[in-house]
């Protein structure tokens, strides 16, 4: 693959990933790996590996590289796992996932953004991600249940489906807050008990269905 980032992405990779604290090495080889540029718009170029979040139509965002990072390694992926990601928007976090774990599964509720995500999972081969066009506040109930799940879209709460349809031991990250800032939350379910941690102070776009905002 031609691929005239690699420098830029690597630079990225030391300068907001790992001299940020960021140890997995696993995660750090995926986001080496993975060609940002290809999920934002040709006209972005190189801007696609800055230290912040870029637009990629419709009203939405690819999150900031470092919280793409930080939710990725919340979730200790090891290889085998099954991963639900709500919110697929461009692409690029279910193709970090998808070389962490043995099968992800992918929703997005607009028709345009799925599209070029699934044409860029076409384009680089990640044949372990499915995705389907619904509300992925609902969750994907016959693929599941799933060792992990991260929503990419800030809801007021975390959706009782998912919680649900997360496997025991299971991962779960989500924003969860109002419409202009939300705490990344982390449930971790184990042995029928289930704990929720703070990670941090985030913004994300809307999580917008029948357990998120309204449309
Ligand atoms: N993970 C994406 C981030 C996209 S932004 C990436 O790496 O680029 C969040 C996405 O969540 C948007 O594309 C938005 O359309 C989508 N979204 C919001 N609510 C949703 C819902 N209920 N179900 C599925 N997708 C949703």
């Amino acid at each position: 693959m031609m691929d005239q980032y690699r420098t830029v992405r690597e630079r990225m990779v030391e300068e907001q990933i790992v001299r940020r604290g960021i140890t997995d090495k696993g995660l750090i080889a995926a986001l080496l790996a993975v060609p940002r540029h290809f999920f934002v718009d040709d006209a972005m170029g190189g801007r696609a590996y800055g230290d912040h979040p870029l637009p990629i139509g419709a009203g939405q965002t690819i999150s900031q590289p470092y919280i793409v990072a930080c939710m990725t390694e919340a979730l200790e992926l090891h290889g085998t796992e099954t991963v639900l990601e709500i919110g697929t928007g461009s692409g690029y976090q279910a193709a970090v996932l998808s070389r962490l774990c043995a099968q992800v599964y992918s929703v997005e509720r607009m028709n345009s953004l799925l599209a070029g995500a699934r044409k860029n999972f076409d384009k680089l081969r990640y044949y372990n991600i499915r995705s389907k066009l619904d509300d992925g506040t609902l969750g994907w109930p016959e693929c599941g249940p799933y060792d992990a799940i991260i929503v990419t879209a800030g809801g007021p709460e975390i959706p009782e489906l998912l919680i649900d349809q997360l496997a025991d031991p299971g991962r779960l990250v989500i924003p969860v807050g109002d419409q202009h800032e939300q705490e990344l939350q982390l449930l971790v379910k184990n042995n029928g008990q289930v704990d929720v941690t703070h990670l941090a102070r985030v913004r994300f776009v809307d999580l917008v269905g029948e357990y998120g905002w309204d449309d």
